[in-house]
Formats: structure tokens, sequence, C-alpha cells
């Protein structure tokens, strides 16, 4: 199996899932944003490969593939702001190639998607209906149209080429491997509550957002990429039969649509930041700063297709992940 962006946040926790499993792993990176602090275990493991590559540029491997999982991008919004073309890159170049490798080895193809598809959602809680609301061209524009082309993309090669793929919608993740100055509000209120420093809550901090722990992410993700699938490439001949499906077909409910993963527990940041002083047992102050351009008002996953096509919800309540990944980064730090 080949993981782009093994070296990150998600991609690294893949690789642990996945070699546990017994599988072999190639796991490409360029450490624009990952780390290969998050791989140093598993260097040197017989079934685990580590190569530094950007993955927009042409992919090739040895040998057969059974899956490609694409997984490379930045992710955290103070990454995107500061890498916006590579952003951009990763996501339509990137998707294009790994999508390329896939059907050339005929392996199963697995996109890490993003909540961010959803923009600022009109609707909630968003279902994977829900067509979204993005600015294209506001700065976290670059995140969410890359992503949006990377779903059109893949699913272009799904109905054209018969590719076996999954689109999974991510929901905010949290958990260890996280990096201290990564930017996310859950990193950013541990590190400063762990540290003394106030939590800086962006605009009202009545925003919501819903927090799903790495672990539970990560066995929904596993999930999706074992389950069947609907057809096997080869039935899909009929070209003309794909491109004029109609909504009613069953396909619909296909492993090969795009699944949203998140915990729908919804929170505001206020809420949030409670959770990290009552647990770190600080108490820090309160800073309230700018809200960024374009920063959702409301984030919740509806996950209905998640337990009837994969039987998967989340485990770990908040306080439990949280407590864990306090624990995680006051190790980090010390
Ligand atoms: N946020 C915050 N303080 C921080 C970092 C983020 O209040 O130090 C807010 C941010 O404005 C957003 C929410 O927390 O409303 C989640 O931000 P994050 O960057 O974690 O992810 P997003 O869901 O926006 O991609």
């Amino acid at each position: 199996m080949l993981i782009t962006g093994g070296a990150g946040f998600l991609g690294s926790h893949l690789c642990d899932r996945l070699i546990g499993m017994g599988h072999q792993v190639v796991c490409l990176d360029n450490l624009v944003t990952g780390s290969m602090d998050n791989l140093a275990h598993l260097l040197g493991h017989e079934r685990f490969t580590y190569v530094h590559y950007n993955v927009c540029d042409y992919l090739y491997v040895e040998g057969p593939l059974d899956a490609v999982m694409h997984f490379a991008s930045p992710a955290s919004p103070q990454d995107y702001l500061e890498f916006p073309i590579a952003t951009l890159k990763v996501g339509a170049l990137g998707t294009h190639k790994a999508l390329g490798l896939a059907k050339a080895k005929n392996a199963r193809f697995l996109l890490a998607s993003t909540s961010e598809v959803y923009g600022d959602p009109l609707v909630s809680p968003q279902s994977e209906a829900y067509w979204g609301n993005v600015n294209p061209i506001s700065p976290r524009g670059v995140y969410d149209e890359a992503k949006r082309f990377a779903e059109a993309m893949t699913m272009a090669y799904h109905r054209y080429h018969g590719l076996d793929s999954r689109i999974v919608r991510i929901f905010n993740t949290y958990g260890p491997r996280m990096r201290p100055h990564d930017g996310r509000v859950v990193s950013n209120f541990i590190v400063q509550a762990l540290s003394g420093k106030p939590l800086t809550v962006f605009g009202t901090g009545k925003q919501t957002r819903s927090f799903c722990y790495v672990d539970d992410l990560i066995e929904g993700i596993t999930r999706l990429l074992l389950a069947p699938s609907d057809r096997t490439p080869k039935q899909r001949t009929d070209r003309q039969s794909f491109l004029y499906e109609k909504n009613d077909s069953p396909l619909v409910e296909s492993v090969h649509e795009p699944i949203n993963i998140g915990n729908p527990q919804e929170l505001t940041v206020l809420e949030i930041a409670k959770r990290v002083q009552a647990l770190s047992g600080t108490q820090v102050p309160l800073e309230f700063k700018p809200l960024p351009a374009d920063d959702p008002k409301v984030r919740c996953p509806d996950i209905r297709r998640a337990k009837e096509l994969l039987g998967w919800e989340p485990k770990v309540s908040l306080d439990e992940g949280l407590r864990r990944t306090i624990e995680y980064f006051r190790k980090k730090l010390a």
C-alpha cells in the first residue's frame, strides 16, 4: 500500500494502522508540513519504506500495489495560508499523479478530502448531499477548491476509467502528533495552557466545530478502505451508463461516493477553551483575536452514511481524547 503525506499527523497514524494489520507500506512525503518524528519508530521495519518525494512530480514505484491513499497536503489554515500554491498543486497535480499511479497498478484509491468542501455551510449538520458554500477567491479557498477539484478528479477516474476509488471527507481531528505550532485550535489551546499563556480565541468564540479523536478517525478510514466495492472495475466497461447515472441509482449509497468521517458532538470554540482549561488544570485567561477571513460559523458532520455503510461511529469521548492529547503535549514540550 502507498500513502502520500505519510509523515503527517493523519498519514503517520494510518501507516501505523496498516503496518499493524500486516501490510507492506510505502510512505511518500516531502516534509513541508510532515515530520520524520512521526515515523521514527517505523524506520527499519521490514514492511515499511519511506521516500522523500514531492507527489506533484511523476509518480512511479516498482512492483504491485493494492491501494494508493492520497493524504499529502497542508491541512491547517495557518499552513495553507503560508503555502497557498503548494496546497493547490498537491490537491490538483498531486491527486492526478496519485490517481494515475492507482490506475496503472489497478489499485484501490482513497482520497483524503475535507469538511472544507462545505465551506461556510448554510445547512447544519452537513450531509454528503450538501454542495457547500465556498468562496473560491478567499485565502482559504486554496484548500477548499483544491480538495473540491481532487474530489471531481477522483469521481472522473472512477466513472471514466472504472477506478475503484473512495473519498473520505475528514472533519476536525485532534490527537497525538499534531505539531505544537500547527495553528489549529486544539493544539494551540493545549500548548498555550501548558505554557501558561492565554488561550487565543478568534472572533467571539461562538463559532462551532466538531472534534474527532484521531484513533476513531483512522478506524473509519480503514473501514472505508477495506469495504468491498459496489462493482469490480472490470464490470465497469459501459462508460455511457456511468456518465448518465441518475441520482436515484443505487450508487448514491455507494462506497465510491464521499463519506463524512467525524464526531458529531458540536461545540463552540469557547466551550473547547473551557474543556482545555479544566482538563489541563490551568487557569490561563482567554485572549480574543480577530476572526480569520471566511472562518466557517458552524461545522458538524451528519454521519448516517458512515454508520450505514461502514458500521462506524466515534467511540472516544471528548474528555478522554483531550486527556490523551494533553499528555502527549506535556511530554513533547518537556
Ligand atoms: N481558532 C481559535 N483560536 C486559535 C485557533 C483557531 O479560536 O488559536 C478558531 C478558528 O477561528 C476556527 C476554529 O477555532 O473558528 C477551528 O480552527 P482550526 O484552525 O482548528 O480549524 P478549521 O476548522 O478552521 O479548519
